[in-house]
């Protein structure tokens, strides 16, 4: 059997046989001339000349062997939904939609943006613009009327799709409103826009002539059949925008080729996923997480994909693992966040239900802290495996490879650099590798493989100069993450090299400063900031939230309670790490990803403007914040 480490380094000696194999997993309507051209360094083109498509692959492929088994299920814990389409049945609804499209004038090229709720149309959307080459761009439901605007003015749409509304908490938000406010602001409005009425917003605006409603136009294309447009693998599938910059969003824009092998080899590779079996990915259509594992990836490899509307504590903490029993499901992917919020809750939800299907549990987005990993690992009894990459790779560029090598897990790391990826640990300003145990910034040595962001969308030296230009002399893909390797091999992410603080010259990362309060008893979880400070030039601060209200209840209490997690930090870390203050919270200013503000936390600590707050998932943490901090 090959070792993961055999497997890894021929994806990179002999990287174009490699990919030339991997290739063979997705249909080529036309084979394609060469792997690999990497004539214009960084600049990657994957599989030149070749044709395919990804709703082919995802779709009509499977017709055959699986038209009659479930494709796609729907759950909706905020309005009590659930729907399941088989292989036939979403071919067709992808047909209708793609043919709806093409009757508002999309063609191949135009961008399309879906700004939608986690309902089955928005999956109808994304997989009709892949069949007519249409390039997608889906933009989170929870972003601000401003940021859609901007979105909008890069990409210029010749279509937006959308609801009237979705729900949180059971709470309707207003989709549709929302994007005709963002609509006045955009310079480039689209002409048309597709409203899929969900029946949340009785008093919705129409827009007369400009406005078309998705139920109406679909009787009209009642059993269309439209025929996939086979691309060049190196034509844009879709433009995701990233999250959290400010200035002008980035548009990380991908191929379709290199797309498809990509997945479909992760699918086997790491994530263990087959034919017939089932995968819940509990991300957001709007995240590259989406994108990779709730659309494309689950069914290029024949599997059914589950799309979740809600939230993983309603009606209780138990409902995705009662999902997992349910559905059988055999590939679980979710976040960080997502666990600490369960961890909150009673452990006897996650041990109700009968998980014997469940072969992993993935989690990504964020750092997944040791205790956090242990304590998830513990209570489902089932292997949870952290995985590292972002929405500019696509797919995974640090994880366990359970499907070439089942190696040991350890706590709190995603474990090897992915096949394909050359992964570099390099000390940040000299430049050169780090040594074992040495911290370095996570890099790739180009060419980027098959998946990863081709360039930044109409602005091809912003890629280059965004992240090839980290290291002086060497041209290499930063990642701006922080890492750490230690002797066997194993990677730890430390934080991302922007957020790290100097304490009295000492470079620390605030992640492991959080590790380390985690590590009290007491924690759920926290967010330390370096905060300026005139004598050490910047001191951690640490905002905690406990996992028993009643610990903090009194001056006292508080007191007490700061000065064991202080200590805990001594202990784990060193008295150099220890947060100048401990303030206790009840939950952290996180983007509606899980990302943690810390940024606004920081600003705030510091007396400043805590700046772009439109994606925070609840204005009431950073209350909690300026509350602490009096
Ligand atoms: P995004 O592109 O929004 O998904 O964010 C990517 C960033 O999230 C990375 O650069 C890391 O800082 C962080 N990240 C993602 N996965 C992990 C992980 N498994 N461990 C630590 N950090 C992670």
């Amino acid at each position: 059997m090959t070792t993961y480490r055999e497997f890894h380094r021929r994806s990179i000696e002999q990287r174009e046989a490699f990919w030339a194999e991997e290739a063979q997993r997705i249909h080529w309507h036309k084979p394609f001339a060469r792997v690999l051209d990497y004539a214009r360094p960084p600049f990657a083109k994957w599989f030149v000349g070749g044709e395919t498509n990804l709703c082919h692959n995802a779709l009509d492929r499977h017709l055959d062997a699986r038209g009659e088994q479930a494709a796609l299920v729907w759950i909706s814990t905020e309005v009590d939904g659930r729907q399941t389409f088989t292989y036939r049945q979403l071919h067709a609804e992808v047909n209708r939609a793609a043919a709806m499209m093409r009757s508002l004038g999309v063609k191949r090229g135009d961008r399309v943006i879906i700004y939608m709720p986690m309902i089955p149309e928005a999956c109808f959307a994304i997989l009709a613009c892949a069949r007519i080459g249409a390039i997608h761009s889906v933009v989170f439901g929870g972003f601000a009327a401003a940021s859609l605007a901007a979105r909008i003015d890069d990409a210029k749409p010749s279509l937006m799709i959308t609801a009237d509304g979705g729900s949180r908490m059971g709470k309707p938000v207003l989709y549709k409103a929302l994007v005709d406010e963002s609509l006045k602001l955009a310079q480039h409005p689209p002409r048309k826009v597709l409203i899929f009425r969900r029946g949340l917003d009785a008093n919705m605006p129409v827009v007369a002539g400009r406005d078309v409603d998705w139920k109406e136009l679909a009787a009209q294309h009642q059993g269309a059949s439209v025929p996939c447009a086979w691309l060049e693998s190196n034509e844009p599938s879709y433009i995701l925008y990233t999250s959290g910059t400010t200035g002008k969003p980035k548009g990380v824009q991908r191929d379709v080729g290199g797309y498809a092998v990509a997945l479909a080899s992760s699918m086997d590779r790491i994530f263990c996923g087959l034919p017939g079996e089932t995968m819940f990915t509990t991300s957001d259509i709007g995240w590259v997480v989406g994108h990779s594992y709730i659309i494309y990836g689950p069914l290029l490899a024949g599997m059914t994909t589950i799309m979740y509307e809600g939230v993983p504590v309603r009606p209780d903490a138990g409902v995705w693992w009662k999902i997992v029993q349910d559905y059988k499901v055999s590939v679980m992917f979710s976040a960080p966040t997502a666990v600490r919020v369960l961890k909150k809750h009673d452990v006897a939800f996650l041990r109700k239900y009968d998980l014997s299907t469940l072969k992993h549990l993935f989690l990504a987005g964020e750092p997944l802290d040791e205790p956090t990993h242990r304590w998830v690992s513990d209570s489902l009894g089932r292997p949870v495996i952290d995985h590292y990459w972002q929405t500019e790779t696509g797919w995974p560029l640090l994880s366990a490879h359970p499907g070439v090598e089942k190696t040991p897990l350890k706590m709190g790391s995603p474990s090897f650099p992915v096949y394909g990826y050359d992964v570099r640990l390099l000390h940040e300003s000299t430049g050169k590798p780090v040594a074992d145990g040495e911290k370095g910034v996570v890099t790739i040595a180009p060419p980027l493989p098959p998946g990863c962001m081709t360039t930044v969308w109409g602005d091809d030296e912003r890629f280059v100069k965004t992240y090839f230009t980290d290291f002086k002399d060497q041209l290499v893909y930063s990642t701006f993450d922080w890492g750490i390797r230690d002797r066997d091999g194993y990677y730890f992410i430390l934080g991302r090299t922007d957020d790290v603080i100097n304490v009295a010259g000492h470079r620390l990362g605030t992640r492991e400063i959080e590790e380390a309060v985690n590590m009290h008893p007491g924690i759920a979880e926290c967010a330390v900031v370096g905060v300026a400070d005139q004598l050490k030039g910047q001191l951690p601060m640490a905002f905690a939230v406990v996992k028993d209200p009643a610990a903090v209840a009194s001056k006292e209490a508080r007191m007490k309670l700061e000065g064991e997690v202080m200590q805990t930090v001594d202990k784990q870390l060193g008295a150099i790490g220890r947060p100048g203050r401990v303030f206790f919270v009840t939950l952290l200013p996180k983007t509606r990803s899980g990302k943690v503000l810390r940024r606004s936390i920081q600003a705030l600590a510091e007396k400043r403007d805590p700046g772009d707050l439109t994606t925070i998932e609840d204005p009431g943490a950073l209350e909690q914040i300026r509350e602490a901090l009096k």
